[in-house]
């Protein structure tokens, strides 16, 4: 199968293959990555994976997307990412909530963020691209982080060979919970860096070295190449595919559902990487009915899907679901080049980038409408529903699930909706513990660290393992550098 760029009109000079996508991960006209065309899979060839274990559902649905891989040299990367050491829980199991409600949980992987679901396979997938593209040279992973993405991107590369990964964060605006998992950060390959400012200070400093065209040649002559691991990678992209035909082969077991019928799915979006993976595997055959697309105060979205105009000049909230405030969704575009092709797109690609704004014709959001519509959840409706879900269901939901399910239950009553509503859940209720235990006891807890133990004996659930190793193992990185000081980070 060979991929395109999303901008690429006469697909004739962007073909590559798989491998290829993921080392480069952006295309040189500063399009996305996408398959030439999306593979199919029968009611039947989803039945059968109903039988088999998620790492070999993984591997056979990730096998249509990277036929130069044999089965087995998939499997084998599946079983390294998904092992039972790093999901003990199981890699994406599906929760009943009430109703017709069921929570799709993402977060029982070693940083307890659905980032891991991608992050843990990407870098096994990224290596063996490298040999099959024949690269040489030693990849140098460069991250700027706000958090999750950081700290899930650690974990994936550590020990991974041939690879190195470096991880600049805002000194201000991530968590302590956060800074903590990244300072302690265990493996021989790794190296993280506090920033003095904010996280746009970060992402323009690495955004300064990967167009630093002399860096590149010395880093060259030292056998390294600079790569990313954000969510524009096809290889982030693929893995999240995966979990939505896991998910409707857990409601076939669980006889919530028969053969063929439609579920409709929420998801807590921020840079539509998560939602975009659902709609490709409902374009790959997946009985998906609606795709409800739940923001934050960080509207956007609800608002594009609306009326058809994206515009992100407005205020920018942070809010207690932090990884959904976004203004700019970077996998909209590969949406858009799915619905009106490559020339549309790069036009409305470079009216985002000149005014920060563009409008699709009514043809397009009328296209997109028959798959998508948008919700928007404000703080008090999250920390509303993160109370009413523990006591009314006994379900105790991180606040970008909360913003999600809130969503998916206004989606319901509207449309007066019968059918099965998966929700995915994004993240553990302990890594945004403080928001968490404000909603459930509505007391304050008296530090951001020593909340997880108040929300632990609050409900009387326990601290994950990953999390509260975290709390007391030893630093290994604190250092703060000025964001013009880091491209002395770099081995040159
Ligand atoms: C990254 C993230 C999201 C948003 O996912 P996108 O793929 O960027 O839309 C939602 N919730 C949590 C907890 C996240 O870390």
């Amino acid at each position: 199968m060979k991929y395109v760029s999303t901008r690429d009109a006469s697909i004739i000079k962007s073909k590559i293959t798989a491998s290829e996508a993921v080392c480069r991960g952006l295309a040189p006209d500063g399009g996305l990555y996408v398959p030439e065309a999306l593979p199919s899979l029968t009611l039947d060839e989803i039945n059968s994976l109903a039988a088999l274990p998620y790492t070999e559902r993984a591997a056979h649905i990730l096998s249509l997307f990277f036929d130069e891989f044999s089965l087995d040299e998939l499997r084998e990367i599946c079983r390294s990412a998904y092992s039972s050491a790093s999901f003990p829980d199981g890699a994406a199991p599906v929760v009943p909530v009430y109703g017709n409600l069921n929570a799709l949980e993402l977060w029982h992987g070693p940083t307890c963020a659905f980032k891991d679901m991608a992050l843990q396979l990407m870098p096994h997938l990224f290596s063996a691209c490298l040999k099959k593209t024949g690269e040489a040279r030693r990849a140098l992973i460069l991250v700027a982080t706000s958090g999750d993405t950081g700290k899930a991107a650690l974990e994936g590369y550590r020990d991974i060979p041939k690879v190195s990964i470096i991880v600049f964060y805002p000194e201000t605006g991530v968590s302590r919970v956060q800074k903590l998992q990244m300072m302690t950060q265990e493996g021989e390959n790794v190296s993280v860096c506090a920033i003095k400012g904010n996280f746009d200070d970060a992402q323009s400093g690495v955004k300064r070295i990967f167009a630093d065209e002399s860096v590149q040649k010395r880093l060259d002559q030292n056998g390294i190449f600079l790569s990313s691991a954000n969510s524009i990678n096809w290889g982030r992209l693929a893995p999240q595919i995966v979990y939505y035909f896991s998910a409707y082969c857990e409601l076939l077991n669980a006889k919530k559902i028969t053969l063929g019928d439609t579920v409709d799915v929420t998801v807590p979006t921020g840079n539509f990487g998560n939602i975009l993976a659902c709609y490709i595997a409902k374009k790959m055959g997946l009985p998906i009915g609606r795709l409800v697309c739940a923001s934050n105060a960080n509207n956007v979205l609800t608002d594009f899907l609306s009326t058809g105009v994206y515009d992100k000049n407005r205020e920018f909230f942070i809010t207690m679901s932090p990884s959904m405030d976004i203004l700019i969704s970077s996998n909209l575009e590969r949406l858009l080049y799915f619905t009106a092709g490559a020339d549309v797109n790069s036009k409305l690609m470079s009216e985002l980038a000149s005014n920060g704004r563009y409008e699709v014709s009514s043809d397009i959001i009328n296209a997109i409408k028959a798959d998508f519509c948008g919700y928007f959840t404000d703080e008090a409706q999250t920390s509303e529903t993160v109370k009413r879900l523990y006591c009314e269901h006994g379900y105790l939901s991180d606040t970008h699930t909360a913003v999600a399910i809130n969503a998916a239950e206004r989606f319901i009553s509207e449309h007066d909706s019968n059918s099965v509503m998966l929700v995915c859940s994004t993240a553990s209720p302990y890594k945004f513990a403080a928001d968490v235990y404000r909603a459930v006891s509505g007391k304050d807890p008296a530090d951001s660290v020593s909340a997880l133990e108040e929300l632990s004996e609050y409900t009387k659930t326990n601290i994950p393992t990953p999390l509260k190793k975290t709390l007391t193992a030893e630093i290994r990185f604190n250092r703060t550098i000025e964001a013009s000081e880091m491209i002395g980070e770099l081995p040159l």
